[in-house]
């Protein structure tokens, strides 16, 4: 280790001589039968045959996670294909040259390694890129030359393929050991994240299209206690791919992005001529500590550059201060259940307290309409049509509610691109499949097309254009399985490809998040739930205020949260998937765990009662505000799954660190650290929610010694700590 930092050093200095960038850590060396291609925190080194064992290097270490041996039966070069059912995965190096720093428009400054190797008559080359800016991560794509006489059926086109080994960072434990992160949901309620991996796992999912809501993310997760690696896809428009992680005969874990040009509606041909090459994907590899929210947090990075590369909006950066609002909304509110079953009298009965409470947004959820796809109103809630809701809203934004005359702002749920009805005007905007009969498998029924014109003026101009105008509302909430659309093949929508409407699935969620940006450029909100289903990225960028969607447990609640503010940004206003404990999940109904993991409050039924009682809820929502740890910068300090208790921070502007230490069904005394702390500074360390203190604490020796108290609720499924270190000469 110690020759190993000198030798950096020597480069360093040879560098830095020549005149070059301060920043110029990406390296390039050859030595006979291997190329290693290294940057700040990754290295990846490649053999004669195009086998990659990646490395994770920091000033102490340089750890390993994947065998990369080309003599093992079972082992795969990271890039190979299959064509005319022969395997090519043993490409003999033939050359290999690395650019010198360039700047990137969207990624900064880095390097490009270009690699070239063949095996019969396939010439295979690979081009690997590293940023300064994403130190842990490289981005490759692959080509394929048929350079013979006859043209080539290809059966498959694996990126990213490692054989993951827990024994290489912790020989103690089962090779295939590992926690994980799964692209698509399966169903309702299911988890998705902090998964186990069996001896006997073996599964590959397809994204998008497969899955509960044929959503899911380009996107998976390995991790052990020692080390992680991810792999994911980052290309500027959604790409029908496998993602495969299963478990070997030996026990050892791969993971992969498998292309089949079969599933992908023609995006790669199935036919590579004589002559011809064929580029693949751009897709990454990260190597991390801790669980997947530094990964996470790449992808979108690097996603965020490549939908930017290619002229579209990237992620958003800033968030409006509406979208950190609490709101309630109607459907617990007659049922424990959940059910639309609400008048507007009932919802008005309730707004002196919701506005003491401290709700300043109330939404009108299932329930209101006459029809999914024609959002009519329903004449029984709403007799006298327009003029009810029109006064409705009018009522809700004058000020006299509760005890200090507050107002309220009025979202609506929907479910934009579901259809209950073929009927009308309307049948000319759902999809079709080959067959010239419309799609059927959406949650409401029918799909409105995400790529036809006419679905975008439908949902903008006459529909927000109604909510918005008409009505006057201040928001609306996307929710139902039915915003990721098959292949439409409708001869009016005339698509150059029927797989446009897959391509283009956020083309609505774009123009409608305009639209509302024009109607309301001082306070704006607009939010996806999609019914529990793992949410697409590429509609991202296209919504304010996501929500952890319809969680069944608290971890769910913890983790997705963790998964947003990764994606979306440490400050990103996320829901807590509604705060009460409702007959269809096990949630402790804890507003505690709402305000200290930084999510934003919901809540469907706001009953005290099942809050902890008046005093208690009353005490978080004033803590919610006061301090506003929602739209504090998250820190990723504490593994989800290794460290125990679980730990959450929250950084505010000023320095002040919060401290959320939980675990669900057990307590927990005894000491934790309190990571993130200045080493050569001193804390006044408190209570949160009893303001007890604790004395001072050094960032040097940040042991503390606390004990979890149960929460509030009768039963007390979560116990938890929330401490407040404040730096001292503040
Ligand atoms: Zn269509």
């Amino acid at each position: 280790m110690v020759l190993k930092s000198v030798l950096y050093t020597c480069v360093w200095s040879v560098v830095c001589y020549f005149g070059a960038s301060l920043s110029a850590e990406i390296n390039y060396t050859n030595n006979v039968g291997e190329v290693s291609f290294r940057n700040t925190h990754i290295q990846v080194d490649i053999d004669e045959h195009m086998y990659a064992r990646v490395k994770y290097l920091d000033n102490q270490q340089s750890l390993s996670m994947n065998d990369a041996s080309n003599q093992d039966p079972l082992a795969q070069p990271p890039f190979f294909m299959r064509a005319n059912g022969t395997l090519y995965n043993h490409f003999a190096v033939e050359s290999s040259r690395c650019s010198e720093y360039f700047t990137d428009p969207n990624y900064g400054p880095g390097r490009k390694l270009t690699i070239t190797g063949r095996e019969g008559v396939i010439k295979q080359t690979l081009v690997l890129e590293m940023y300064d800016r994403y130190p842990d991560v490289v981005l490759v794509q692959s080509q394929y030359l048929n350079e013979g006489e006859t043209p080539l059926s290809i059966n498959d086109i694996y990126c990213q393929y490692y054989r993951l080994n827990r024994k290489l960072t912790n020989p103690a434990e089962l090779s295939y050991k590992f926690r994980h992160t799964k692209p698509i949901q399966d169903s309702w309620g299911h988890s998705y994240l902090n998964l186990p991996i069996t001896n006997d796992y073996s599964e590959e999912f397809q994204v998008p299209l497969g899955g509960y809501g044929r959503s899911g993310v380009p996107f998976i997760d390995v991790w052990g206690q020692e080390l992680g690696m991810a792999i994911f896809m980052v290309e500027s428009v959604p790409r029908i791919m496998r993602i495969l992680c299963r478990v070997q005969s030996d026990w050892k874990v791969d993971i992969s992005i498998h292309i089949r040009p079969s599933d992908t509606q023609g995006q790669v041909p199935e036919r590579l001529p004589a002559g011809q090459e064929i580029t693949t994907w751009k897709t990454a590899v990260c190597v991390h500590k801790g669980d997947f929210f530094n990964p996470a947090r790449r992808f979108a990075q690097v996603l965020d550059g490549a939908l930017q590369k290619a002229g579209k909006r990237g992620f958003i950066a800033e968030y409006p201060p509406q979208t950190y609002q609490p709101y309630w909304k109607t459907w617990g509110m007659n049922s424990k259940q959940g059910s639309g079953d609400f008048t507007l009298d009932q919802v008005s009965a309730r707004m002196d307290e919701l506005a003491d409470a401290g709700f300043h947004s109330i939404m009108l959820d299932d329930g209101w309409y006459d029809t999914v796809g024609q959002w009519n109103l329903d004449p029984e809630k709403f007799p006298r049509g327009d003029s009810d809701m029109v006064a409705f809203v009018k009522d809700c934004h004058s000020s006299r509610w509760g005890k200090h005359d507050a107002s309220f702002q009025v979202y609506l749920w929907w479910d934009p691109l579901g259809s209950k009805t073929a009927e009308g005007s309307l049948s000319d905007l759902l999809v079709q499949n080959p067959e010239g009969e419309y799609f059927t498998g959406g949650q409401a029924g029918y799909m409105l097309c995400p790529a036809y014109e006419e679905t975008i003026h439908y949902l903008t101009d006459v529909l927000l254009n109604r909510f918005y105008n008409t009505w006057g509302v201040d928001g609306v909430y996307h929710d139902w399985t039915d915003q990721n659309a098959p292949a439409c093949y409708a001869p009016s929508h005339q698509h150059a490809d029927p797989r446009e409407s897959i391509e283009k699935n956020y083309e609505p969620f774009r123009a409608m998040h305009e639209y509302i940006r024009q109607q309301r450029p001082d306070s704006y909100w607009d939010s996806q739930c999609n019914c529990a289903a793992m949410h697409d990225i590429y509609q991202y960028p296209y919504y304010y205020f996501e929500d952890t969607s319809d969680p069944t447990t608290d971890r769910q609640v913890r983790y997705r949260l963790k998964w947003i503010k990764a994606l979306r940004g440490s400050r990103a206003p996320v829901g807590d998937g509604y705060v009460d404990d409702m007959s269809y999940n096990h949630l402790s109904g804890e507003p505690a765990q709402s305000v200290a993991i930084g999510s934003v409050i919901t809540s469907l039924r706001w009953k005290v009662d099942e809050l902890g009682g008046q005093e208690h809820a009353q005490q978080w929502m004033d803590l919610y505000y006061s301090e506003k740890l929602s739209d504090g910068e998250f820190l990723n300090l504490y593994d989800v799954y290794y460290d125990s208790p679980e730990g959450y921070v929250i950084r505010k502007n000023n320095g002040i660190l919060y401290y959320f230490f939980v675990q669900s069904d057990s307590s927990y005394s005894g000491d934790v650290e309190l990571r993130g702390l200045q080493s050569n500074t001193r804390y006044k360390v408190t209570d949160y929610e009893l303001q007890k203190s604790y004395g001072e604490i050094s960032g040097k020796d940040p042991a503390l010694k606390i004990t979890l108290k149960p929460g509030n609720n009768e039963d007390g499924k979560i116990f938890y700590q929330v401490l407040k270190c404040v730096p001292e000469k503040m």
